[in-house]
């Protein structure tokens, strides 16, 4: 049976041209269906134009139609690839992760670094790989880019220019390709949620903030924040999730003005790899107060969270629970956290 894929184009480098010297997105359909036309797989593959936007521009609003597009379609197709730019690829597969929290067909999102109609673009590759991956049975939201196949809500973008852009710094890939293979690693740990019914639910608040810490940044932000009606903040901590509780800069009092006030306060690392876990006073102290130290989660994910989670409910107390419980695979379970814990 020929497996039924449908590609969703939201823009970005893989249909751009330049023009003056600089890239800039066009509608891109002759060549990206000519690319298609080329694959000789039992797959038919239709194509949708959602977007010819650069993803520097994107904001949930404009991703709902690709939420759209798939919950619309999630019937008629077996697997959906979503081609979009790579500046916010790791913000929208963290988002579709949560607004199709339950999916039991695949969803690769993929781009690329140079564009289709370049020589020695990474579009052809990243395109068919993503095709061969929507056609196994993958249930949930993932990423093709380069050599591997990630979890859509645990990839960063990791380099502004190579082609192994993206990486899953604190989850292993979930397959990867060869010249001669595309293969899944670990296909019953990749299924989420096998036995659960479908659930898409859209929502998103632009009332989540991030702040990336760093030496000498005024206490003040925060309040500001506070004070424009924020309902969340992600503060970007050093390490293991250390902030300032001395001195001039001691964010101690404006986290507990904010936690007062009923303000969430999450707490993520600000280093590529690793995470978020009270091993010093200055993480103690914020936990005592009651911010959420996000173990593991990436920054893309930690946000997407947050405002899904805003979006749908107007009880920051429901927000804050749900936000320590693993939802879509986004980070480690609790239990999984005493395995990096050295005992003295
Ligand atoms: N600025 C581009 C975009 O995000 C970069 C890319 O696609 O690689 O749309």
């Amino acid at each position: 049976m020929k497996k039924r894929i449908l590609i969703i184009d939201n823009g970005g480098t893989v249909s751009m041209k330049r023009f003056e010297g600089v890239l800039q997105p066009v509608d891109g359909k002759e060549e990206i269906l000519s690319l298609i036309y080329r694959i000789k797989r039992p797959v038919e593959i239709h194509y949708e134009k959602i977007n010819s936007i650069d993803s520097s521009n994107l904001h949930p609003g404009l991703m709902k139609p690709v939420f759209n597009a798939i919950a619309s379609n999630y019937k008629d197709y077996d697997g959906f690839v979503v081609l979009t730019g790579t500046d916010t690829l790791a913000y929208l597969s963290s988002f579709l992760s949560f607004w199709l929290e339950e999916i039991h067909k695949p969803v690769v999102i993929t781009g690329s670094q140079k564009p289709l109609n370049e020589l020695g673009s990474d579009a052809p590759g990243n395109i068919y790989y993503s095709i061969m991956f929507s056609c196994e049975d993958i249930p949930e939201v993932t990423v093709f880019f380069g050599k591997h196949l990630f979890r859509g809500n645990r990839v960063t973008k990791a380099d502004s220019q190579g082609f192994d852009a993206f990486d899953s710094p604190n989850f292993l890939p979930l397959g990867h390709v060869d010249a001669l293979h595309h293969e899944i690693h670990s296909p019953l740990e990749s299924a989420l949620r096998p036995n659960e019914k479908e659930r898409f639910r859209f929502a998103w608040s632009d009332k989540a903030a991030m702040i990336p810490i760093h030496p000498g940044m005024k206490p003040e932000l925060l309040g500001y924040l506070i004070k424009s009606g924020y309902r969340a903040v992600i503060l970007e901590a050093y390490g293991m999730g250390n902030l300032p509780f001395e001195g001039p800069y001691s964010l101690e009092q404006p986290v507990k003005l904010a936690l007062d006030s009923g303000v969430i306060i999450c707490v993520v690392t600000r280093c590529y790899k690793g995470g978020v876990r009270v091993e010093y006073e200055t993480a103690r102290r914020f936990l005592d107060l009651g911010a959420l130290f996000l173990r593991d989660i990436t920054r893309e994910a930690a946000y997407s969270k947050l405002s899904w989670l805003l979006g749908l409910y107007e009880n920051n107390s429901t927000v804050r629970e749900l936000m320590l419980e693993v939802l879509c695979g986004e980070m480690n379970n609790r239990s999984a956290i005493s395995t990096w814990k050295i005992d003295y």
